[in-house]
């Protein structure tokens, strides 16, 4: 293997949808973008569900009609349902938008991700498979020079005008310069699989995501549908209580769905499902970055931050943030000004947004909290309750909700974003 090591306009680090998403729209401008990604595509990957607002990124990447050839199931809308069994009504994306992305997919993240990386590369992004980036480099003065990589072995340096950390939770480069604050409110634990031939919805409700409640609201399942009858379960928790002491995995996830009235309904009484994967662990995942960019870098997706995957906020998060970093990075190389505020100018927006979804989140872990007796309560807010589930983040008076849902639960101090 061998890669060109003359500078390029942008190295990104990590082939995921905020990486993807990136190396497409840079390259479209006519930059020199190089993407390099660790492992060989495809690969599994967590987080299957889209928000509808991904569409309007998905528009621009020209995904959407390859999408509608796809099998994936098509997401209409969120059902939380608590602890006992009783659902809420279904919060259907159509109530409030109109619009045809009001309907969006689940989609098999190995095949979502590698189609992305195919349409990075169709607009002339350049992509390295199979190189793990080591570390960012950073000149005297403290600006990002380019990458450090393992090319089969050999060390090899690339340099680059900007740097994008796209790498997800392993943080390089936040990690690299210590940035990274977890959230321990938000301390929790995941153990996921997927399993054939589990319970389905019919018409409207067959690709909805379930959301259903553990006991005391201390975590939740997701019940996510996918193609060829199989379906992306997983169980969120406190980790002590979830991961220790308890046996293995596949072990506890099996014990935890006894335990869930719905969950055994769907997977072993309506239908007997089978587990067609591995069982899958990870813990400790929120967390965010004290900034999004620097001199000559910036941080997009998982690499930035992640709340929680209860409600689907990941990947329209990474697609997002990696179109607003596209933009800002296309008009700082335009006009030769590589320092943090103009490679950051997206960042206050997204910041909002993010921290939108993590009063969200405190909301549904508060015991005793349930959305469906929130809008009975105040059935001004069902709108913004909607646009939120759907990632309608930065829709002007969306966050009006949280003046009325702080009297519900607690919610969290906003985690400010230093500049510099
Ligand atoms: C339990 C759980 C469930 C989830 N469910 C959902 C869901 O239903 N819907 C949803 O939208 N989101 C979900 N998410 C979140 C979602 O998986 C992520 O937010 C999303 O994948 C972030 O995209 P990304 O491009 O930032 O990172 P990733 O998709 O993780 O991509 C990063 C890429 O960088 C590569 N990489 C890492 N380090 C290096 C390196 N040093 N050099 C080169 N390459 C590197 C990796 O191999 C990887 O391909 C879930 C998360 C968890 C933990």
């Amino acid at each position: 293997m061998k890669i060109d090591t003359r500078e390029r306009d942008v190295v990104i680090i990590g082939g995921g949808p905020a990486g993807g998403t990136a190396a497409a729209l840079l390259a479209e401008k006519g930059l020199d973008v190089l993407l390099l990604e660790k492992e060989s595509f495809p690969r599994f990957h967590i987080g299957e569900s889209l928000m509808t607002e991904t569409w309007w990124v998905l528009d621009r990447l020209g995904m959407v009609e390859w999408l509608k050839t796809t099998a994936f199931p098509r997401k209409r809308s969120v059902q939380f349902i608590s602890e006992d069994g009783s659902p809420s009504k279904p919060f259907y994306f159509f109530q409030t938008n109109k619009h045809e992305s009001a309907a969006t997919w689940q989609v098999e993240r190995s095949v979502f991700d590698e189609k992305l990386l195919t349409v990075a590369s169709e607009k002339g992004a350049e992509i390295q498979m199979g190189v793990s980036v080591d570390r960012v480099l950073f000149d005297d003065e403290g600006q990002a020079t380019g990458v450090r990589a393992d090319l089969a072995g050999e060390d090899v340096e690339i340099p680059a005008k900007v740097t994008v950390d796209a790498s997800g939770m392993g943080a390089l480069l936040g990690r690299q310069l210590k940035l990274i604050r977890s959230d321990p409110r938000l301390r929790k634990g995941s153990i996921f699989a997927h399993y054939t031939g589990g319970y389905r919805d019919e018409g409207a409700d067959e690709g909805a995501t379930l959301i259903i409640y553990t006991e005391g609201n201390r975590g939740g399942f997701w019940y996510i549908p996918l193609s060829d009858d199989r379906v992306s379960v997983g169980v969120v928790g406190d980790p002590d209580e979830l991961l220790k002491g308890r046996g293995g995995p596949a072990e506890i996830l099996q014990e935890e769905i006894q335990k869930s009235p719905e969950m055994r309904r769907r997977l072993c009484e309506l239908r007997q499902a089978s587990l067609c994967s591995e069982v899958m662990v990870t813990s400790d995942f929120s967390y965010r970055a004290t900034r999004c960019a620097g001199p000559g870098w910036v941080l997009i997706g998982d690499a930035f931050g992640f709340v929680d995957p209860v409600y689907s906020t990941g990947v329209f998060l990474a697609l997002k943030s990696g179109e607003m970093a596209a933009d800002a990075i296309a008009g700082a190389i335009e006009t030769d000004d590589l320092d943090a505020s103009r490679l950051g100018s997206f960042a206050p927006d997204l910041v909002s947004g993010i921290e939108a979804m993590r009063k969200l989140v405190y909301a549904f872990y508060t015991p005793g909290f349930s959305f469906a007796d929130f809008v009975r309560s105040h059935p001004q807010h069902r709108e913004r309750l909607v646009d939120l589930l759907t990632g309608n983040i930065f829709k002007e008076g969306v966050t009006d909700i949280f003046d009325d849902m702080k009297d519900c639960c607690e919610l969290p101090e906003e985690l400010p974003l230093e500049s510099g």
